[in-house]
């Protein structure tokens, strides 16, 4: 969380939440009073050193952190780079979503709120606020589209365990977006709870204390490579795009050093034009999401078209305002990968360096065949999380 305090950063959010155009907080009335409790106090919070201390502890006993930065050999070899993989699957519960669960669950404590809400699409998000909220003895209720819970029974089943209330919403297409319209909805008539977000999305100030919350991987990258190469700087950052939050993570040290290539990865799914994609940023135009201005996929009437993705975590119609900036600036370099790309990209990694990466993350991987590398380019490749959930699919695909 270092920051030149005399010289702000375009990369940084105004006063209202703004990163450019997009950002802001587009919210009921109602919520105001939460938001803005919210926004007060979060970077006071943030940069206590009760904070600091009680975050940086449960990161590392708790978590596993720092995640270890491996230079993987055999497919620098094969693509003729030096590349290295932050091994954000080897954090506790699998991926660097609990970076923001710790940091989130703390700050809701510091408020002196009890109660957790969160709202998850495949449920990974669900499980790490499941965890934090049983850590620190919270109650904690989950709100899930229908057919999500049907199609993610080991993650409910996992929240269920740990104690949480799953609620199913059972409104439009009974996905992700419906499950964050009855949190909200929720949020509205019970204002003592915490609404905690599993992104850099949301009304501000959720995008910018998300990714200072997911800032500790960049900032441990940085001691790294400098530990293994000489320089704490790579050439070239590469992650995938969800909402954005791990990207943001990996990226957040670096925005202002243009000379580090930074690489989004969105979901193309069946293919960018194929209408069964994830690829908000080729796709989407300007509009308000989920409380933010960004850019969304959206019919011709401004209604949130349902994105597809094979992997759960991607298939999110918007990008995080931070993203829309980073790609309308061109600071970070948008690609993407299709469903077809990204399963062949998670056998590759299995079998060159015996890491099965999730299904998200091979988006990441995927892009490396497109890419015109050179031998001493030193490439860190975020590897946001580990593939035991994604088994199942990537056994249907074994014969291929
Ligand atoms: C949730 C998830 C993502 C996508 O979310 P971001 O906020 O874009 O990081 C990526 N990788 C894994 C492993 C995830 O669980």
């Amino acid at each position: 969380m270092t920051e030149n305090k005399n010289m702000k950063s375009k990369f940084q959010p105004t006063k209202e939440g703004y990163y450019g155009q997009f950002g802001g907080a587009f919210i009921p009335e109602l919520l105001y009073p939460n938001v803005k409790e919210l926004e007060d106090n979060y970077l006071q919070i943030l940069e206590s050193s009760a904070f600091q201390e009680e975050y940086k502890d449960l990161l590392q006993h708790y978590v596993g952190r720092p995640s270890p930065l491996y230079l993987a050999k055999r497919l620098s070899e094969k693509y003729g780079a030096t590349i290295y993989l932050k091994r954000e699957d080897l954090n506790h519960t699998g991926a660097h979503k609990v970076n923001n669960t710790i940091g989130q669950i703390l700050v809701a404590k510091h408020l002196g709120k009890t109660k957790i809400i969160a709202e998850t699409g495949a449920g990974q998000h669900g499980v790490a606020t499941a965890t934090v909220c049983a850590l620190m003895n919270l109650e904690c209720v989950v709100f899930m589209g229908e057919t999500d819970i049907k199609r993610q029974a080991p993650n409910v089943a996992r929240m269920k365990m740990l104690g949480a209330k799953v609620v199913p919403a059972t409104s439009g297409s009974k996905t992700l977006k419906d499950a964050t319209n009855e949190a909200i909805r929720y949020w509205i008539q019970h204002p003592e709870t915490y609404y905690l977000i599993g992104s850099v999305v949301g009304p501000h100030p959720y995008p910018d204390m998300v990714a200072r919350l997911q800032a500790v991987i960049s900032e441990e990258m940085k001691v790294q490579l400098k530990a293994q190469t000489g320089n704490e700087n790579p050439d070239t950052i590469i992650a995938c795009v969800g909402g954005g939050s791990n990207a943001a993570g990996a990226f957040y040290h670096y925005l202002d050093d243009e000379k580090v290539e930074l690489i989004a990865v969105e979901a193309a799914g069946l293919g960018v034009d194929s209408g069964e994609s994830a690829a908000t940023s080729q796709l989407g135009e300007v509009g308000v999401i989920h409380g933010s201005k960004t850019i969304l996929m959206q019919d011709e009437y401004g209604q949130i078209t349902e994105p597809y993705s094979i992997s759960a975590g991607l298939d999110y119609p918007g990008v995080g305002p931070l993203h829309a900036f980073l790609h309308e600036t061109k600071r970070a370099q948008f690609m993407n990968a299709t469903d077809k790309e990204a399963l062949d990209a998670a056998f590759e990694l299995t079998q060159l360096e015996g890491i099965i990466p999730a299904l998200e993350t091979a988006h990441a991987l995927a892009v490396l065949p497109k890419m015109n590398l050179k031998k001493d380019q030193v490439v860190v490749i975020n590897l946001s999380g580990r593939g035991d959930k994604d088994l199942e699919t990537y056994i249907n695909h074994l014969e291929d």
